[in-house]
């Protein structure tokens, strides 16, 4: 077993979208057909706003479509208002992001509380797709491998090895997200292959076999394909193109083209 899944992974960040219930839903049955039609080929899953997770799951009632979370807290309960632990979340969906560049950027989540929210996602029975990737201004200053390696250190010293068929890592140039920027592929598949490197280190060479590494980042329709056939690249995790039932369709079959080659 590479991983947890063999299939590449598509995995939709919709962030704070859509505004209204019914678009939701409408969003997430425009996508079924196609994760349904290709889901031998490609795993899909749905990371709707939290207010949203119980009527996509409703829409998606029977489909072949994963459903996860953006955030969670890492405490099981508490004086923590606002917030929404994993272990709330394991009854309602399957996956979970930690670590997205908008939440250490805007909310200010450090290294170590990404790790806590990755393994309080294990550890309620979820998978995780943890973020990792720098700024302009540190790619800019050469710090990009240091700065990615760093992130991705301290989330694996929070998880559990044994566990790593449930982790996914994806590396997101936070420059690239939602800038229509994307990076070039190249520059994408060796800053994975850091990725790679620092799982091995951590979890053995066996263990880290079972971890996909997505690439995250102004990811389309027209772009998907060339990360998907990169050796190191084991799927997307795409932000405003997945808030487009069609693109986002014609990106599931273009990653299924790729699977099947
Ligand atoms: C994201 O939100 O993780 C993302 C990659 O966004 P976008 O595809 O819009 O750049």
């Amino acid at each position: 077993m590479p991983h947890d899944d063999a299939r590449p992974l598509l995995a939709a960040n919709w962030k704070m979208n859509p505004v209204v219930r019914a678009d939701a839903v409408e969003l997430a049955r425009g996508v079924t057909p196609a994760a349904l039609e290709y889901a031998e080929a490609v795993e899909v899953a749905l990371f709707p706003p939290f207010c949203w997770l119980a009527p996509v799951a409703g829409a998606l009632d029977g489909a072949a479509v994963g459903l996860g979370a953006q955030d969670c807290h890492w405490e099981r309960s508490g004086a923590y208002t606002g917030e929404v632990s994993a272990a709330m979340l394991s009854g309602w969906c399957g996956w979970v992001i930690a670590g997205h560049s908008e939440r250490r950027a805007l909310f200010g989540e450090t290294d170590e509380q990404v790790g806590r929210k990755a393994a309080a996602a294990l550890e309620a029975g979820l998978r995780v797709i943890a973020c990792v990737g720098e700024r302009e201004d540190e790619m800019d200053a050469g710090r990009t491998e240091e700065v990615v390696r760093r992130q991705l250190g301290a989330v694996l010293a929070a998880l559990p090895a044994a566990e790593s068929h449930r982790v996914v890592i994806a590396y997101e140039p936070v420059w690239a997200i939602g800038t229509g920027r994307s990076a070039e592929p190249a520059q994408a598949g060796a800053t994975m292959g850091v990725v790679r490197h620092g799982l091995e280190e951590a979890f053995g060479a066996e263990a880290a076999g079972r971890v996909r590494v997505l690439y995250g980042g102004s990811v389309n329709a027209a772009n998907v394909t060339s990360y998907v056939e990169l050796e190191s690249c084991a799927g997307c995790l795409v932000g405003g193109a997945s808030l487009k039932a069609a693109e986002f369709s014609t990106m599931i079959e273009a990653v299924a083209r790729v699977a099947a080659r």
